[in-house]
């Protein structure tokens, strides 16, 4: 798949048939990403087109399917419009022909359940203007309002400068995880075991994102495998500042790194950078409290091919059961969109670092279970915690802010 895609920002487009949805992305993109015709119902599944914003940088749009799609398979795209909600970065929900009610009300209710960030469009105002009843409408929600012509470029780029305002917004993940921990000349060593489950000839983007962020912290880069670690510790003249491992290697790892060195994941400085770290943080007491029988869900953002080494679908599921000497019920769902049929049985969700994933994608990922008191943690400070180690991982983020 492509990783670098799903990395990128989403905005999702919502609204009932007709309203200029496609119009409106095809405005913005500048180039026919959507089918647009006055047929009602002329989408019928999301289509995704990644452009360039102005002011926000790279983005994917997401053009859905009208949620009045009363057709035989109207219901099955309805689903795939809501699925979308869990990719949506920034929602905007177009409104035309002065008709605002119940279809609305639920887009809006949809957006503020997840925290998402949502605009409201009146669209082909020059059509049929906006009424006085669609305005109040539009000044109760608690969205910003657009009143537009999405054949206008004005118009369209005043939405576009919006979209861009509320994703500007979101400081927190773009900033550099390690500029607090490490300083320029500082060393940091990254361990990386390249076993069955790694990419054929490259890196997997957690590993990248970290050495970029090192880098630009002008911190040197030392990348090894678990078995060249002692040698190359042996080999610096002054102890690294700090070690980063796989969390898959942590037992072996801890044995080798000094005391002295800060030891933490991939997979922690993801969870402080884009997860609740303090969320996942309780999350981790409910591993004590498994029983036999019960469903531990593992969430991974990106979907990849399992191998027999696959972390969440082998490794993680055979150390819970070693550490918590009971017969769980482990499950794996892969991709932003897909989840557990029954929820309600989950007893306990593990989240992968969500690489891939933006910081609203992973909320809306975890909201369903946030909302019904399911605990949750990370892959990464699992493994910590069954290895007696989560303290000593994560006191970077406590020593240095
Ligand atoms: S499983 Fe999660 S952390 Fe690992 S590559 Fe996929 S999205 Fe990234």
């Amino acid at each position: 798949m492509d990783l670098h895609r799903e990395d990128k920002p989403h905005i999702g487009f919502f609204g009932r048939c007709n309203t200029g949805k496609s119009t409106l992305v095809n405005m913005l993109a500048g180039q026919n990403v959507s089918i647009v015709s006055q047929t009602k119902g002329t989408t019928t599944d999301t289509v995704k087109k990644t452009m360039e914003l102005f002011g926000a940088g790279s983005v994917v749009l997401i053009d859905t399917a009208g949620i009045d799609d009363a057709s035989q398979l109207g219901e099955k795209r309805v689903e795939k419009t809501m699925q979308a909600f869990n990719l949506t970065d920034v929602s905007v929900v177009i409104i035309s022909q002065n008709l605002a009610g119940s279809y609305e009300q639920d887009l809006l209710q949809k957006s503020k359940e997840r925290n998402i960030p949502c605009i409201l469009v009146y669209n082909k105002n020059d059509e049929c203007p906006v009424n006085e009843q669609t305005l109040r409408f539009m000044q109760q929600s608690e969205a910003d309002f657009l009143i537009l012509s999405a054949l206008d470029k004005t118009d369209v780029k005043q939405l576009s400068e919006l979209i861009a305002a509320k994703l500007n917004q979101r400081e927190r993940e773009t900033e550099n995880v390690l500029q607090n921990i490490v300083k320029q000349g500082d060393t940091v060593v990254m361990v990386t075991p390249i076993d069955t489950s790694a990419p054929k000839g490259r890196l997997i983007l957690p590993q990248v994102k970290m050495i970029r962020q090192a880098l630009d912290c002008h911190a040197m880069c030392l990348t090894v495998q678990p078995d060249e670690l002692q040698q190359a510790l042996n080999s610096l003249n002054r102890p690294p500042k700090l070690v980063i491992t796989d969390s898959q290697a942590f037992e072996y790892v801890n044995k080798i790194v000094p005391r002295s060195v800060y030891l933490t994941s991939f997979s922690l400085l993801l969870a402080k950078q884009k997860g609740n770290f303090n969320l996942y943080a309780k999350g981790l007491g409910q591993i004590d409290r498994l029983c036999d029988g019960d469903t531990v869900l593992m969430l991974e953002s990106c979907t990849h091919q399992p191998t027999c080494e696959d972390i969440g679908r082998v490794k993680l599921p055979a150390m819970l059961k070693k550490y918590t000497s009971k017969q769980l019920n482990c499950k794996a769902v892969a991709g932003l969109t897909d989840n557990e049929k029954d929820i309600s049985k989950v007893k306990l969700v593990i989240q992968c670092g969500g690489c891939v994933a933006s910081m609203q994608q992973l909320k809306n990922r975890l909201q369903p279970f946030v909302s019904m008191n399911i605990p949750v943690t990370n892959y990464g400070m699992a493994i910590a915690y069954m290895n007696g180690i989560f303290k000593r991982c994560s006191e970077i983020f406590f020593t240095n802010g």
